[in-house]
């Protein structure tokens, strides 16, 4: 699908409806109006859940909601997809990280949105969890910022959801930040994360279930969910901006000194380059992490492994 490219300016045509366009796919090679557009990302959000079965029936979802776009767009889908009143329950949490002058903001825009859509909103801070800001554990030295906030985040967000007896966490990773991890693993050279599957879940469709890992947490614990992992940054903003979400907010005062940052931009250049780059990366890690499970599934079995073959 091209698309008419228009006339000089006028908007190029919708290539399902001849309408103005307001976005072009490079990947598909196709242009889409505000309507199509909106549905395409709707509908490749729904299949996500659905195909790697993300969400199960009575469950209580923990959705990380820091009030930007990401997090902003993912519970708003979410919401479209689970009404209210159903057997499935979502609760937002923001974490207060303690970051002087910029997260106030962003907490208060996490607050009025879950307000808007009817859903119960819960704040969790460092102090709380940690003892301690995260300005206060900076000025300690040590790691970046950034490891220090991930580490301290992930903790926050898995004590608030097990205080609501959640049963899994959505976080709204996208494409992009999948990619950069993806690359980050493997500069870093770290194997258990390179071999660790993107999204977690527990029974794939079939279609799906040759292709993707399958992760439980042990003992059953709380599973980590990431329903936007397939659908790219610019076209998350796109929607935020066009469903009437986007809000500007200051940027955190740590950001962009961190080895993802330099990533980003590396990752951004190549699929500017060469559009399609971020989904192959992604889809490239979980063809490896699917192997990588195989293997040792093979050699941790009592017939596999080294020397099962040997004759006694
Ligand atoms: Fe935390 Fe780094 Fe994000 Fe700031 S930029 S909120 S320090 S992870």
């Amino acid at each position: 699908m091209a698309g008419d490219p228009g006339s000089p300016g006028k908007p190029p045509a919708c290539d399902l409806c001849g309408g103005d366009a307001v976005f072009l796919d490079r990947v598909r090679g196709c242009h889409l109006c505000e309507d199509h557009f909106k549905s395409d990302v709707e509908g490749r959000f729904r299949s996500t859940i659905w195909n790697y079965r993300l969400i199960r029936p009575g469950e209580r979802i923990a959705v990380a909601l820091s009030g930007g776009k990401d997090s902003t767009v993912l519970l708003h889908l979410l919401r479209k997809i689970i009404p209210r009143g159903g057997d499935i329950t979502l609760t937002a949490i923001t974490v207060d990280e303690g970051i002087s002058g910029y997260r106030e903001a962003t907490m208060e825009v996490a607050r009025a949105m879950a307000e808007s859509l009817g859903v119960e909103h819960r704040i969790v801070s460092f102090g709380e969890i940690s003892g301690s800001t995260l300005d206060a554990l900076v000025r300690t030295g040590g790691d970046h910022p950034c490891s220090i906030c991930g580490i301290h985040r992930r903790k926050a967000l898995h004590a608030a959801a097990e205080g609501l007896g959640a049963t899994a966490i959505a976080t709204g990773h996208n494409l992009n930040d999948e990619a950069q991890t993806v690359v980050m693993n493997c500069l870093r050279g770290d194997l258990p994360g390179f071999t660790r599957s993107p999204v977690r879940c527990s029974a794939p469709s079939p279609r799906f279930a040759s292709r993707i890992s399958v992760r439980e947490p042990a003992g059953g614990g709380i599973r980590r969910i990431k329903p936007l992992f397939r659908i790219p940054e610019k076209e998350v903003a796109l929607y935020a901006i066009l469903t009437g979400l986007f809000r500007d907010l200051p940027e955190c005062p740590y950001a962009g000194t961190a080895l993802r940052s330099e990533v980003r931009r590396l990752v951004d250049r190549l699929e500017n380059l060469r559009p399609g780059t971020l989904g192959r990366i992604v889809r490239g890690q979980e063809e490896v992490a699917s192997i990588w499970r195989e293997i040792r599934k093979e050699a941790l079995s009592p017939a596999g492994g080294p020397g099962s073959d040997r004759e006694n």
